[in-house]
């Protein structure tokens, strides 16, 4: 089962950045470098606004 994607919005620099919600690992603003999701174990910690949700479907054909 694939996770979602969230595309969090940096609260310093208004970059957007699509962000993974299971993210294992810190994750970084490209731009300036602010931490945007920390993991959690679960669903990682966002720290920006969260715009939108990017669910990700497989359709190469393959019935889960
Ligand atoms: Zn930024």
């Amino acid at each position: 089962m694939a996770g979602n994607f969230y595309k969090v919005a940096c609260s310093d620099c208004e970059n957007e950045q699509i962000v993974f919600g299971k993210a294992s690992s810190v994750v970084n603003c490209a731009v300036c470098g602010t931490t945007l999701a920390t993991p959690t174990g679960g669903n990682a910690e966002f720290h920006g606004e969260v715009v939108e949700t990017v669910e990700r479907r497989d359709t190469d054909g393959l019935e889960a």
